[in-house]
């Protein structure tokens, strides 16, 4: 199989399956105590769960939920993101197209389950699907070709924004509109790409109460992923279980005329190719 990586109740977890119909594996238990079940610790020995992963049977494990499942990245050292990645969000919001990554930090404090509640702000939170890249092989100057060796995997994020925070001056601040308590969930879990030969052109889509709002291929970021691994690793060292936020797409709500932001209620799903679904109500 390969290697999808969950956590439920804060312990390591393979997952068998998609997000239809999933199983998961306790990491720690199946591997006799020779990998972690503390689920950070498992980035900094991805070759040995792949390895693992790979001796598993489809028939392996328990049943389980989108809502038993915990964030695969609970605890990441660094949360970056990058701003305006894709040509028609950064159209859409009168921006210029940046010529190189606008980068800001989402903070951990922000981080969410895949089927959590967003406790909304105000009247002007807005939803971003994204395409989150976790680290497995930490280091500094990685290049664009060695890249995705660096890659543990990839997992699908909303990168929930109160806009009103985020252009309340000038220039416009980022990080702190995107970290609310709850504004980053990520899941349902990370799944590993080193065999995925369509891994740099996924569909990525966004529906608010089963209403596509967002749809993309990820082919159509601005800076694609070699290129935003390299690019940050030559300024900040990276570190196994980091995750960066690639940029959303056009749809979002504050891009509509007039704007349609999101409103208790609301469920947000978020839908990544080879990866699945996360689902997100709004309160
Ligand atoms: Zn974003």
């Amino acid at each position: 199989m390969s290697l999808k990586f969950a956590s439920v109740q804060g312990r390591s977890q393979f997952v068998i399956g998609s997000s239809a119909d999933f199983r998961v594996v306790d990491v720690e238990r199946s591997s006799k105590g020779t990998l972690p079940s503390d689920v950070m610790s498992c980035y900094s020995v991805w070759q040995s769960l792949r390895a693992h992963a790979a001796t598993l049977a489809p028939t392996d494990g328990v049943a389980c939920s989108l809502e038993q499942l915990d964030c695969p990245v609970p605890r990441p050292r660094q949360l970056f993101a990058v701003g305006l990645n894709y040509k028609k969000h950064a159209e859409e919001m009168g921006s210029p197209i940046p010529t190189t990554p606008l980068m800001f930090a989402k903070f951990q404090s922000s981080i969410n389950t895949p089927s959590g509640d967003v406790q909304l702000v105000g009247t002007t939170c807005d939803y971003e699907s994204e395409l989150v890249i976790v680290i497995g092989a930490g280091g500094t100057n990685i290049s664009q070709a060695d890249a995705w060796q660096h890659i543990a995997g990839i997992t699908a994020g909303q990168d929930i924004s109160d806009r009103t925070l985020q252009y309340s001056g000038i220039p416009p601040q980022f990080s702190l509109g995107k970290s609310r308590t709850g504004f980053t969930p990520m899941g349902p879990w990370v799944a590993d790409m080193h065999d995925n030969a369509s891994r740099d052109n996924l569909r990525l889509t966004c529906s608010i109460n089963g209403q596509i709002r967002q749809d993309t291929k990820t082919n159509d970021m601005i800076f694609d992923i070699p290129e935003i691994v390299s690019y940050l690793s030559g300024i900040c060292q990276l570190f196994p279980g980091d995750a960066i936020f690639t940029g959303t797409t056009s749809g979002v709500g504050h891009g509509h005329k007039p704007p349609i932001y999101l409103q208790r209620g609301d469920i947000i799903e978020t839908t990544l190719e080879g990866v699945g679904i996360i689902r997100n109500r709004c309160v």
